[in-house]
């Protein structure tokens, strides 16, 4: 490696003469051989920066290249590529100018990729693989009543999943969604293949005691510690079972995954009392929902679950047409105008209702709309206007509209 470096570097020489950049080449190489390195590292940290580090590799060269672009026409230049290529310096000294240039430019371009990617991977959806602890021949833990393990790891896993699955800043998966078996190793090739970024198995615990009682959160690697801590505390207060803490257990499942992992201990199946609350349909519920806020929390993104509010609903007009086929309708108050839906009124007063450009047309002319629901509504005064209809609206109730023909 250094004997192709000093070759090259004896080329460039050669070729050029000793250079500025030849000389900095040097500098750097000696100092960047190991005892130098950690020192270097701590000043210029992004020329070591860690291939692991960056994910999405393909995407960082491209990054490197459109900030590199962008910089270069900021500062009135052509790309990189064309000056090599079309506008080869000449003489050693403008030689000199551009290495220079060129390396500044591209170390500020490294630097602003770091920025870049940074805020890209923060962008990036995180991935999270929720396991169902146990499943099919093998049952887990047994409770006194006979319920399973297996079955209360499924349902919890599936109700934290549907929490989960509507957040736009995690892309979510289940190890098994029904009850079937897997090998633990199985259960860590499917978070370590994605790869995820973070590791949810959900358990319950037994202990030969019945008196045995309280919600744990198991890590097995110490990087996991932090997310244990985060996803107990949210858990432990929506079981109000007692606080075993945020603790160390080396199981393969959080063992063997790469990513932050954590098995959790809800609560004792083998205890009546608990038993009895980990089979409760709020129960699970809360809990699932705490488990959920927790995992946003540690990762930094909003908990977002419920879909945003339907608009406030308009208060209701009941709109009656006194035509021989006439009929009632609801109608809309919005801000004290009543919006009828246009079809059916048009209709009966014998008018042509068309469609245009978002609008509703009465034989032919577009009107003021206003889509409710799919519907097509229109005011009340512009329909009886374009079809020579008469409109009462009743005083004593201001609910009732009444429309008659001509
Ligand atoms: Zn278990």
């Amino acid at each position: 490696m250094l004997y192709d470096f000093a070759i090259e570097i004896a080329q460039s020489i050669v070729k050029n003469g000793l250079t500025l950049s030849t000389a900095g080449t040097v500098v750097f190489l000696i100092l960047k051989q190991r005892r130098m390195k950690a020192r270097l590292k701590r000043f210029i940290p992004w020329m070591f920066q860690d291939d692991s580090e960056v994910k999405p590799f393909v995407h960082n060269q491209m990054i490197i290249m459109k900030n590199q672009e962008i910089i270069m026409k900021g500062l009135g230049l052509e790309p990189c590529v064309i000056i090599l290529n079309e506008k080869r310096p000449e003489s050693v000294s403008s030689l000199n100018r551009y290495y220079l240039s060129s390396w500044a430019i591209t170390t500020y371009a490294q630097l602003a990729n770091k920025y870049t990617i940074r805020r890209y991977l923060k962008m990036a959806k995180k991935r999270i693989v929720i396991d169902a602890g146990h499943g099919a021949q093998d049952p887990g833990a047994i409770g006194p009543t006979g319920k399973r393990e297996k079955d209360f790891n499924l349902t919890m896993a599936i109700k934290l999943d549907a929490l989960l699955q509507a957040n736009p800043n995690l892309q979510v998966s289940l190890t098994r969604s029904t009850d079937v078996f897997l090998e633990l190793r199985q259960r860590v090739k499917i978070a370590n293949d994605q790869p995820a970024d973070l590791f949810i198995s959900i358990h319950a615990n037994s202990s030969t005691s019945s008196t045995a009682n309280g919600t744990e959160t198991y890590f097995s690697r110490s990087t996991s510690a932090p997310l244990a801590g985060v996803i107990q505390r949210h858990m432990q207060a929506a079981t109000g079972f007692k606080d075993r803490g945020a603790r160390y257990g080396s199981f393969q499942v959080i063992r063997d995954t790469k990513m932050d992992a954590v098995l959790l201990e809800v609560g004792f199946i083998s205890n009546p009392a608990e038993e009895q609350k980990l089979f409760d349909n709020d129960f699970q519920d809360r809990v699932a929902l705490a488990v959920a806020k927790g995992i946003c929390e540690y990762l930094g993104v909003p908990f977002e679950t419920e879909k945003p509010a339907a608009p406030a609903p308009y208060p209701e007009m009941t709109v009656t047409v006194h035509t021989a086929a006439g009929s009632t309708y609801t109608g809309y108050n919005i801000k004290g105008i009543t919006w009828v839906p246009s079809r059916p009124i048009g209709e009966l007063l014998g008018g042509r209702i068309g469609y245009t450009k978002s609008k509703v047309t009465i034989n032919g002319e577009p009107v003021e709309t206003q889509n409710i629901n799919g519907v097509g509504y229109v005011t009340a005064r512009d329909l009886t206007k374009q079809l020579g209809a008469r409109i009462f609206w009743d005083k004593a109730e201001p609910t009732r509209v009444e429309i008659y023909p001509q």
